[in-house]
């Protein structure tokens, strides 16, 4: 159906991170998670009926090795790193392809935004963000389709990376998004990394307060960890009145389950306050 009859900026929006973990396989480098990339796209077609959506993605095992190879997140200080610039970029453009194909067969109609090209940052943080062209696609109800990236710094970084958490939680907040939902390879935030410690256990809600704790118990390595940042950005939503949830979307059917607030599903919420 071409058609739905329903006025587009009526549908809530939900912000959707695709983890790197659950995209990508994260320790084979350059090898994308085909299989839960297509359960992703099949259950956005589904969802689109009733919701607007954006969807942002991580590196996983294409963005990261390029980035660290040319310490590109530590800024500029060597003319060598410029063409890591070129080569992140190369990497994170195949993956986004991949995923625009996979959404493009699902008649999902997604529209490729690059941050580099719309926003800037200062610090790492980013500080001015040239949202109107998916405000525009969101009215039209058009899928905003992007990556954590490479970006220009005001500082004397100069340039930095800025992950797709960060970017994801800035347009839920931007668009007051229904849900901001951050998926991953895991059911959500554990008391322990749930890869390698068999004890550890699900937190279905978690407060800054319990993240404090959490991180007090954990070693150094755990705390400079990818989902410590994740968490401080979806808390940065939180706090505006999102609901931010930790879930494992290489499960099918869970998105679906996750914005529809079906029971049986097991995530993490985080709390405001
Ligand atoms: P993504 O790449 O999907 O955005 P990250 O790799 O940044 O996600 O974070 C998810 C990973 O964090 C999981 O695969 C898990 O192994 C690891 N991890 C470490 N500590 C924890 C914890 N306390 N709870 C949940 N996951 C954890």
């Amino acid at each position: 159906m071409l058609f739905t009859g329903i006025s587009e900026e009526m549908r809530p929006l939900v912000v959707v991170k695709l983890g790197g973990s659950m995209i990508t396989v994260k320790n084979r480098p350059f090898t994308p998670n085909i299989q839960v990339i297509d359960e992703v796209s099949r259950q956005v077609s589904e969802l689109r009926e009733e919701y607007l959506f954006i969807l942002v993605h991580g590196g996983g095992s294409y963005g990261h090795p390029v980035a660290s190879e040319y310490r590109i997140s530590e800024g500029f200080f060597h003319p060598d790193q410029l063409i890591g610039l070129t080569k992140v970029k190369l990497r994170m453009n195949e993956l986004t392809q991949l995923i625009l194909a996979s959404l493009a067969s699902y008649n999902v109609p997604a529209v490729p935004i690059t941050p580099v090209s719309c926003l800037t940052c200062s610090s790492g943080k980013v500080e001015k963000f040239f949202t109107e062209p998916l405000r525009m696609m969101l009215k039209l109800g058009a899928v905003p389709l992007l990556p954590g990236d490479v970006a220009m710094d005001y500082s004397e970084k100069k340039f930095t990376i800025i992950s797709g958490d960060s970017v994801a939680a800035h347009l839920a907040t931007e668009f007051n998004a229904f849900k901001l939902i951050y998926g991953t390879d895991v059911d959500g935030v554990f008391t322990g990394d749930p890869k390698h410690d068999s004890n550890a256990n699900l937190i279905p809600r978690l407060s800054r307060g319990m993240l404090n704790s959490l991180k007090a118990s954990l070693t150094v390595s755990d705390v400079t960890g990818g989902i410590f940042r994740k968490i401080e950005e979806g808390f940065n939503a939180a706090e505006k009145g999102i609901r931010v949830i930790i879930g494992n979307l290489t499960k099918p059917g869970a998105l679906i389950s996750i914005v529809k607030d079906e029971t049986g599903i097991l995530y993490t919420m985080l709390e405001p306050g």
